[in-house]
This record gives structure tokens, C-alpha cells and sequence, in this order.
């Protein structure tokens, strides 16, 4: 008896091809068309909510995916922004609106922000992701599906 078709499942290694929009139909992000994106299924490497979406698909299979906020960067959050004094930058960094940043707290953690404009001495930064409160629209379309080997499963990656 042949093995099933392999499917979308925990611990699956899968290549897919995607499109990501936004709701106003502009495209985010997609992958190289020589290059799916693989990944090893359950170990949070994609979004949730589109994760949840794609098992059970098989190579070839396509399929549109929509994901709310909550389920992809989360919701806007209009309280995440703060004050940082302009002199805790680096003196040729440019400050520029919009520009990307990385911060880190006190504890080590790494935080992404943009800078959102000067206010006097200090730079108002947006901790939210860029992402945040937007639902994404995923197309997509299954390469491949394959069990990981136990050198992935070790590793928590897709090699
Ligand atoms: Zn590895």
C-alpha cells in the first residue's frame, strides 16, 4: 500500500508560495518565485492564525487565508508610544520619521519601534508592530508537504 498523501500537520516540514495584503489590497510581502517559504509546522514560525489554516493541505493545494489582527500582530495599541531623550541615540544615526529603531530595556529585551516625530528634546517612538491592526489577506499555495527529519525536530527548524 503506498503512504498517504503527505499533509499539513505537526512536526511537517512545508514549502508553500504567498502573496500577503492588506484590506486595501496592496501587497505586503511574497515569496521569490524560485524560493517557497518552508517552515517546520507547530513551532511558531508563522502566524498563528494562518497556521491553523493550512493543516490538512497538501502539495499543490491553494488556498486564501484571512487573518484578524488578534490572530496575526495584534491590535493597534494607541498607548504603546513613548518619549526617549533625542541624546540616547547615537550621534550619526538619522532620525528620521518613520526610521526603525532597536531598543533594548533595562532587562536586555530587544524591542522594534519607529520613530514617529521630534517633540522638543526627545523622540516620540510607536512600539507597535507595523503590522499591528491590520487583517492580512494570505494567498497561498503548497510546494511541498514532508516529514522533518530528527535533526530538524532537534533543531525547531526547517533545514
Ligand atoms: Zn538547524
Amino acid at each position: 500500500m503506498e503512504d498517504p498523501k503527505p499533509v499539513v500537520a505537526e512536526n511537517m516540514v512545508v514549502s508553500m508560495h504567498y502573496v500577503l495584503r492588506n484590506s486595501a489590497e496592496q501587497v505586503l510581502d511574497q515569496s521569490a518565485p524560485d524560493s517557497p517559504l518552508t517552515y517546520l509546522h507547530g513551532h511558531g514560525q508563522i502566524i498563528p492564525g494562518l497556521a491553523t489554516e493550512l493543516v490538512g493541505l497538501g502539495a499543490g493545494e491553494e488556498k486564501s487565508v484571512i487573518v484578524a489582527p488578534a490572530d496575526a500582530y495584534g491590535e493597534f495599541n494607541p498607548e504603546a508610544r513613548q518619549l526617549i531623550p533625542s541624546n540616547m541615540f547615537p550621534a550619526d544615526m538619522p532620525l528620521t520619521p518613520g526610521t526603525s529603531v532597536q531598543m533594548q530595556d533595562q532587562a536586555g529585551n530587544l524591542f522594534q519601534a519607529q520613530i514617529v516625530e521630534a517633540q522638543g528634546e526627545n523622540m516620540l517612538l510607536d512600539f507597535n508592530h507595523p503590522l499591528a491592526g491590520e487583517t492580512l489577506h494570505f494567498d497561498v499555495r503548497i510546494v511541498d508537504v514532508r516529514h522533518a527529519s530528527a535533526e530538524e525536530l532537534d533543531h525547531g527548524h526547517a533545514h
